[in-house]
Order: C-alpha cells, then sequence, then structure tokens
C-alpha cells in the first residue's frame, strides 16, 4: 500500500503511460480530434497564421506546435502557410515518444521538445495548441463538513480510490465559493498556469502570437470536470489507470488572467464554430466539394461536426494571445 497521492500526480503518471505507449486518435482509438476529423481545421488555423504574419510585416517565425498528436494539424497548416509564402521551421512540443515517431512520418524536418527550453529564442513564435491543455493534470479541492481539502488518489493493489486529504484549503478557495455544499469540487491546473506562463514569456521576449483551442469554462466554477475516455466511450478515471485518456475542461478565464499578467494581449475565447466561421469554412467547403464532388456528402458532415451547436462548434473554445506590439488576430471580431 502506497500512501495517497495528490490528484493531480495521479492525473500525470496516468497520462503518460496513456501517451506514452500508444496512438490513441481515431476511429479505432479512443477518441477523435478536430484535426484528424477534417484537413479544413488545420489549414484554416495555417491561413490565421499567415495573415497575422503577414500583417505583422513577414519577420522570420517559427512554428511551434504543443502536443501534436499525429502531426495532422501541423500538415494541414504548414502546406496552407506555404501557399500564403510562410514556411518556417517547426518546433513541436511533445512527451510521447510514440506520437513523436507518428509526428516524424508527417513532418520529418522538426525538431522535438519537452518543453520551451531549447526551442529558439530568435525571432517570432506562431504556436498553435489543440486539445493539448485538457490533458495536462488538474489539482481538485472538494468541500467536507471540515472545510475544504486537496482531492488525493489512494491505492490499493489495483484499487484507486479518490479521498479526502487532512490539510484544509479554505485560504486559497474564492469567498464567493468558500460555502459551496460538502461534496463540490474546484479545479485548478497548476501545470497548464505553468505552460501558459512559459509560453508568454516567449511570446513577450520574441515576439509572435498563439492560438489555444480547447473545451472549456471561465472559472473559477464549482464541477468535476475529469473524464476517462476509452474507445469513443466514458470510463471511470480511477479504474485501470494509463488505459483510458484522461482530461480536464479548460479554465480559460485563468488562462487569460496568467497571459495578461506577463503583459501580453488575449482574445476570445470565441466559440470554434464562430472561429471557424468567421475564417470562411463554408468558402473552404465549398470549395473542396466542387474538386471531389464524389466526397461533397461526407465534406458537409464534417464542416457540420467542426461548426454545429450540437457537435464541437459550441463546447470548444478559441482563445488567442499575442505579443503587444502584435496585429489584431482575426476571427475575434
Ligand atoms: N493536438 C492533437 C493531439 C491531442 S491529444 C490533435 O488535436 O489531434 C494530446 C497531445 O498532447 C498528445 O500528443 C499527447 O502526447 C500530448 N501531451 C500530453 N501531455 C503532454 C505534456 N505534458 N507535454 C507535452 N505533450 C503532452
Amino acid at each position: 500500500m502506497a500512501g495517497p497521492i495528490p490528484l493531480s500526480q495521479f492525473m500525470g503518471a496516468a497520462n503518460a503511460h496513456y501517451y506514452g505507449t500508444r496512438d490513441p486518435l481515431g476511429a479505432r482509438g479512443d477518441f477523435t480530434t478536430a484535426p484528424e476529423i477534417s484537413q479544413m481545421f488545420g489549414e484554416l488555423i495555417g491561413l490565421w497564421l499567415a495573415d497575422l504574419w503577414d500583417r505583422a510585416g513577414r519577420p522570420a517565425a517559427r512554428y511551434v506546435e504543443l502536443g501534436p498528436g499525429r502531426g495532422t494539424l501541423a500538415v494541414d497548416a504548414l502546406r496552407a502557410m506555404a501557399k500564403a509564402g510562410l514556411t518556417p521551421p517547426v518546433d513541436l512540443i511533445e512527451t510521447s515518444p510514440t506520437l513523436r515517431a507518428a509526428q516524424a512520418e508527417r513532418v520529418p524536418d522538426a525538431e522535438w521538445h519537452l518543453g520551451f527550453t531549447g526551442i529558439s529564442e530568435d525571432g517570432p513564435l506562431l504556436v498553435v495548441a489543440n486539445e493539448f491543455f485538457d490533458a495536462l493534470p488538474i489539482r481538485q479541492l472538494v468541500a467536507t463538513n471540515e472545510g475544504w481539502r486537496e482531492r488525493l488518489v489512494a491505492c490499493q493493489d489495483t484499487l484507486f480510490l479518490p479521498i479526502a486529504g487532512d490539510r484544509s484549503f479554505d485560504m486559497i478557495i474564492p469567498p464567493d465559493l468558500r460555502d459551496a455544499p460538502p461534496g463540490s469540487i474546484l479545479e485548478t491546473s497548476p501545470a497548464s498556469v505553468a505552460m501558459l506562463r512559459g509560453l508568454a514569456r516567449r511570446l513577450l521576449g520574441q515576439g509572435g502570437a498563439a492560438l489555444i483551442i480547447d473545451y472549456g469554462y471561465q472559472g473559477p466554477a464549482i464541477g468535476d470536470t475529469l473524464q476517462a475516455v476509452r474507445g469513443h466511450q466514458y470510463a471511470n478515471p480511477f479504474e485501470e489507470p494509463g488505459e483510458a485518456d484522461l482530461t480536464a475542461h479548460v479554465d480559460f478565464a485563468t488562462l487569460r488572467e496568467a497571459a495578461e499578467a506577463e503583459g501580453l494581449v488575449v482574445y476570445g475565447p470565441v466559440t470554434q464554430g464562430v472561429f471557424l466561421t468567421a475564417l470562411g469554412i463554408d468558402a473552404r467547403a465549398e470549395a473542396l466539394a466542387k474538386a471531389s464532388p464524389e466526397r461533397a456528402e461526407d465534406i458537409a458532415l464534417d464542416r457540420e461536426r467542426l461548426t454545429g451547436d450540437e457537435a464541437m462548434g459550441d463546447l470548444f473554445k478559441v482563445l488567442a494571445i499575442t505579443a503587444p506590439d502584435w496585429p489584431v488576430p482575426a476571427g475575434f471580431a
């Protein structure tokens, strides 16, 4: 019997094993993401970056992606950027050896990193993170009759159980949430804030912009959003850790505040549906359908999956961050 560990440590260890040992994406995997649904997603993001880069005066910028999965978004974005005259060096931040190998097949000239350390400090960065922050560990605080406690995970053999710790966390609970009923859960993600700060410092120091896309909310708010997905079904996050994808909703208000505190300009979040529509997904879908009429129906369905309110369009949010002297990005009017 090992002592209980914080939920954040449990989630970090489970996901390190999960992502490190498989390609989780696609119909035969555990979940599907927007770039795996359609090339339109990565292409429009590439055009968004190229437009911003063009209006910033076409500097010698680098493309940086956080958690690139199979590298599909990168390939689609880089192809669209090249058509607009932008062919940047590529830096991929990825911990999983399995996914690094998949990315190398698609983007052979990329360089791989574990974080921002090691990425050149010369020239602006064009950063993309799709469904990355939701995979970073969260910490949960739980209201008990004795006050707020950290949620820990106890482990006995192969049984894992969430329990409340002994130490009081009342001091760090926002005043309006302090009286929430027992069982209430408040989430924070120190790992996400640390990653965002690293990103923000780079944008401040060398210029550039970042696009963050994920499902999320504007916290702080009460709610347990930890979820496990396996074979496209919800699973118990405490059963067979490392065999299911553990994610949590992203608190965009906290990311926004962290970026602003570093002196950056933040746009959004707007919904993915609004964003992709503003960038012209309808025209792109029409052009693709005209080029391959036999696929017209699929293309229309893909467009709907990415932008529809009942699909990803409303749940997923888009946040942009730029260096203070960079132009206003498209899609956030
Ligand atoms: N962006 C891709 C994949 C999303 S899945 C897509 O949209 O399809 C999450 C990705 O983040 C995977 O590539 C995973 O290996 C990576 N990842 C998870 N935790 C990470 C961490 N702490 N540091 C770097 N990459 C991480």
